[in-house]
């Protein structure tokens, strides 16, 4: 079902509204975790007078300590629909368990698979068996062909609304927090016509390095960035280090509208 033998045109998923893939740009914008009230409308109204047209934030975190901030849950899913209403901003968070798929569906535009759960079977066909639209992150440690494999987990199960990925995976080298993979992008289009997005933010770990990455991945052909964006990463819940400050999301966002006109 993912093939693009299969199905030679390029697919357009709706997610409320804001079309991705088949020429149309989906940009994703917003905190790791969803934050305070006020600093979620600040992000918001931020990103959106950037360009942005997706919020992220999430409400359920998988985090590598159980010790670390494990997110607000249901109170973060209902702050992070109020601010995307408040903004005319859909939001997309993270599904982590196949019992919450129906809670984050009454909440989210978009359901987020996160890399670490990229292959969890059981929440894959959870999500397939919903009518919300799904981000699905390559695992860091997936082939391509890994990932084709869970989107077709997905649309087996009667969704065909699935937006893939490129986020990073392993590499050898701690200088980058993952190995950015920007030739999974056409790769991905060669063999399926399923919209792919990159994820510059976990990608790369360091501010510095996502603008030419978010670039590259516009220039590779892909259908979306994703960008982690907080206005104080010093005190931000989870992956501050590798937040964008509002400001420098703007001049991102302007970048890339440039970049999208010269494609
Ligand atoms: C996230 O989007 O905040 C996240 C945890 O991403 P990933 O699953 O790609 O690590
Ligand atoms: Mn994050």
């Amino acid at each position: 079902l993912a093939s693009r033998e299969a199905h030679p045109e390029s697919s357009v998923v709706d997610v409320s509204g804001v079309k991705i893939g088949g020429g149309h740009v989906g940009l994703i914008a917003g905190p790791c975790s969803v934050e305070e009230e006020d600093r979620m409308h600040r992000i918001a109204e931020s990103i959106a007078a950037a360009g942005a047209n997706i919020l992220r934030g999430g409400a359920f975190k998988p985090r590598t300590s159980p010790y670390a901030f494990q997110g607000l849950g249901e109170e973060g899913l209902r702050r992070l629909r109020d601010v995307g209403n408040a903004h005319s901003l859909p939001v997309v968070t993270e599904v982590t368990d196949p019992r919450l798929v129906e809670l984050v569906a009454e909440y989210a535009d978009m359901l987020q698979i996160g890399a670490r759960n990229m292959q969890n079977f059981a929440l894959l066909n959870e999500v397939g068996a919903s009518k919300r639209p799904v981000l699905l992150k390559r695992g860091m440690s997936a082939t391509v062909n890994d990932l084709l494999m869970c989107a077709e987990y997905i649309l087996s199960q009667g969704n065909p609304n699935v937006v893939l990925c490129e986020r990073g995976i392993k590499g050898f080298d701690p200088a980058t927090r993952n190995l950015y993979d920007v030739a999974a992008v056409p790769l991905v289009q060669q063999l399926s016509h399923l919209p792919i997005i990159v994820d510059p933010s976990h990608a790369t770990g360091k501010p510095e390095l996502i603008p030419a990455c978010a670039l590259a991945g516009l220039a590779a052909g892909a259908d979306g960035v994703h960008v982690e964006v907080h206005d104080c990463p010093e005190v931000a819940k989870s992956d501050g280090p590798q937040a964008l400050l509002p400001e420098q999301y703007a001049e991102l966002a302007q970048q890339m509208k440039s970049l999208a006109e010269l494609l």
